[in-house]
């Protein structure tokens, strides 16, 4: 089908009564085709996988929702998720962001992100299961961040990791007794379940009209928020100010660089078992660092 042919489907499905007028592709997605839709009425973001069914778009709209309703952030707008009559295609049709940063963009992100952070919840977890990049995470709600962070984040990783051939003996030894000891690093009685994005790194945040900082692609959780801290650390672009008035807002506690790392290592195993051995040796490094 061509894409004139879905996109027409995709509009008519999620109750979007215009006509296309225009459409370009957007770079920058790591899994998705991703379009601007120009159309009669109002430009649209339009995101479509012909591998991924809907639970997988579910999943990310289920996630924007519970940002903006629960951590008061902006999303885009989402009209709705789209199967083809043919099945061969589904996809998300959204609001088209479209802003230009002002000087105090990167202090209203660190706050957007600390007020994100203060939401809590009684649990870790989440009550639905979510993505990170392709990968799907089961969730459930657990009473110990430990257990959390051991059994549903870095233990499906390293059994992904063993299956696609990226945990020889020895990493997979050292994992165990990293998942073994975590106690020693996080005190699991002290960390409280905030709500995070769970993949915020700069290509998920965008600008949205009046410079705001506009959230997408997450992959949302109940967790320590200092694995949130250490994600954005982990490959940059996020400047002082960011780090600033996040800890204005939401204090960081002195031992986080003593954490930051292990909690780098959740989505050092992500890029591992997405990209392959080429993040192999940071994944050493790291445990190396923790459990020689
Ligand atoms: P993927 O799920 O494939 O990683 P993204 O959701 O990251 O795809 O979208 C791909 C790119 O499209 C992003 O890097 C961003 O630049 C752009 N984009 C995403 N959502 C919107 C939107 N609502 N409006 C305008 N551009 C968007």
């Amino acid at each position: 089908m061509s894409s004139q042919g879905w996109m027409k489907q995709a509009l008519e499905k999620t109750g979007i009564q215009a006509e296309i007028v225009q459409v370009k592709s957007v770079s920058g997605g790591e899994i998705n085709q991703a379009y601007y839709v120009e159309t009669t009425k109002y430009p649209l973001f339009i995101k479509a996988h012909d591998k991924m069914d809907p639970t997988f778009f579910n999943s990310e709209v289920d996630g924007l929702t519970e940002l903006k309703e629960k951590g008061n952030v902006l999303t885009p707008r989402v009209y709705g998720v789209f199967q083809t009559e043919d099945e061969q295609m589904s996809g998300c049709v959204m609001e088209w962001i479209q802003g230009e940063k002002t000087n105090h963009y990167s202090q209203q992100l660190g706050e957007a992100v600390a007020k994100l952070h203060q939401a809590t919840s009684r649990k870790f977890g989440y009550r639905n299961d979510t993505y990170i990049g392709e990968i799907h995470q089961k969730n459930n709600w657990w009473t110990n961040w430990n257990d959390y962070y051991r059994s549903n984040r870095l233990l499906p990783q390293v059994q992904l990791g063993e299956r696609l051939g990226y945990m020889p003996s020895k990493r997979k030894q050292r994992m165990e007794k990293l998942m073994d000891r975590l106690q020693e690093w996080i005190p699991a009685n002290d960390v409280k379940p905030s709500l995070l994005h769970g993949d915020l790194w700069g290509g998920n945040v965008m600008v949205a009209k009046g410079g705001k900082p506009c959230f997408i692609d997450p992959s949302v959780v109940y967790g320590d928020h200092e694995l949130e801290l250490a994600f954005t650390e982990l490959f940059g672009g996020f400047s002082e100010d960011f780090y600033e008035a996040y800890a204005y807002t939401q204090p960081v506690d002195r031992g986080y660089d003593d954490r930051k790392e292990l909690y780098q290592l959740f989505y050092l195993l992500v890029h591992l078992n997405i990209f392959g051995e080429i993040y192999g040796g940071h994944v050493d490094t790291v445990l190396k660092r923790y459990v020689g």
